[in-house]
């Protein structure tokens, strides 16, 4: 599986098998939002900040 970096924290950041773009997940290692830039290369940036419930 590919790893993304983290613009937070430079670390890995694993996309899920079927991930796709504007995908929001969090950074294992800092906990930031991260939304998908690109899943081939994997590539994350910052979330914008959203006041929306993800839960679902
Ligand atoms: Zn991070």
């Amino acid at each position: 599986m590919a790893d993304a970096e983290c613009p937070e924290c430079a670390g890995k950041v694993p996309l899920k098998a079927g991930a796709e773009e504007g995908e929001i997940i969090s950074c294992p290692d800092c906990g930031t939002r991260l939304e998908i830039a690109s899943v081939n290369p994997p590539k994350v940036q910052l979330a914008p900040k959203v006041e929306e419930d993800w839960g679902e």
